[in-house]
């Protein structure tokens, strides 16, 4: 679900964004028809995605308050949700840590160089912002999932830097449920002109991350945005173990379209592998949730267990 497409960031390499004041909200109706459509269709997880308003203009309150009241939204119609709606205050995470199971934010690179580049004109991609932000969800014991974005003029020292201060953080509080390797994958609308990260380096990236992050967290790749099937292959004998949520449409890239998860999973059990459904919160974190919450995740639970 989408609240919003605006966002004052304007990072090059993006597909989503779309000017402040020009791109409409989704009010609550639409989105309790949106969430109806999908009763009884096996989905589990909402996932809220939005575009940012800026922290200090008059609108962030209406825009805080609609992510909020989009996520009990979807939690009093059945679905888990799993807010990733870019850099928040201490206080926003902690009233959305109420109505949702877990949530996200890619901290993409650690590199400040990329401020000069493709993130010039993006305040929120500003290195340190981000890496408070995964600070704060540990203390305040959100299971979290973060990413690295690949091939956006990082080096390979860039991604070994990026993914010790992830291994670091989640040392610390341990709150970190899964790692996205994401790679760059060149959108019909976005300004950059860089190349796509290529697949044949990404099983190398999930074997580095394998080798940096602790065991016990997840490392996920976007089977939409890996088209050579040997090299998903490959990620996968490199420690990848999930590939994400498969939806109508990767809103971040939605030149990329999902593959359809009966012919994935037809095409793993050919090599080897099978395809499972997972809740957006690890059974390790249930006990950090509410009670309220903890009852919602135990019915998928035992629902996908039968
Ligand atoms: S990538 Fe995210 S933060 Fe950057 S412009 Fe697009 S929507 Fe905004």
């Amino acid at each position: 679900m989408v609240p919003t497409y605006e966002c004052f960031n304007r990072c090059s390499y993006c597909n989503f964004r779309a000017e402040p004041g020009q791109s409409a909200w989704l009010t609550l109706e639409q989105a309790d028809r949106q969430l109806r459509e999908l009763h009884d269709r096996g989905v589990i997880e909402v996932l809220i995605l939005s575009g940012e308003v800026h922290p200090h203009s008059w609108r962030r309150s209406d825009w805080f308050q609609r992510i909020y009241k989009l996520a009990d939204l979807a939690l009093s119609l059945g679905f888990l949700p799993h807010t990733n709606v870019g850099p928040l205050s201490y206080e926003e995470m902690a009233q959305l840590k109420a109505v949702n199971v877990s949530m996200g934010l890619m901290l993409e690179q650690m590199t400040p160089a990329l401020l000069s580049t493709v993130h010039r004109h993006a305040p929120s991609k500003v290195p340190a912002l981000r890496l408070q932000q995964l600070q704060w969800a540990g203390e305040l014991r959100i299971p979290f999932t973060t990413g690295l974005l690949l091939g956006i003029g990082e080096t390979e020292s860039d991604r070994i830097e990026t993914l010790e201060t992830i291994a670091q953080v989640h040392r610390q509080w341990g709150h970190i449920q899964e790692v996205i390797l994401q790679p760059h994958c060149p959108g019909s609308t976005q300004a950059w002109q860089g190349d796509a990260f290529p697949n044949e380096n990404l099983a190398t990236v999930v074997k580095l991350a394998r080798q940096i992050l602790p065991a016990e967290i997840t490392l996920q790749i976007p089977p939409n945005l890996i088209a050579d099937r040997q090299q998903l292959w490959r990620c996968l004998q490199a420690g990848a173990r999930d590939l994400g949520g498969i939806g109508p449409k990767d809103e971040v890239n939605p030149d990329y379209p999902h593959p359809h998860d009966a012919a994935l999973a037809d095409w793993l059990q050919a090599v080897g592998w099978r395809l499972i459904p997972r809740l957006p919160v690890y059974p390790a974190y249930d006990a950090w949730l509410s009670p309220h919450l903890r009852a919602r995740v135990q019915a998928w639970r035992d629902r996908l267990s039968t």
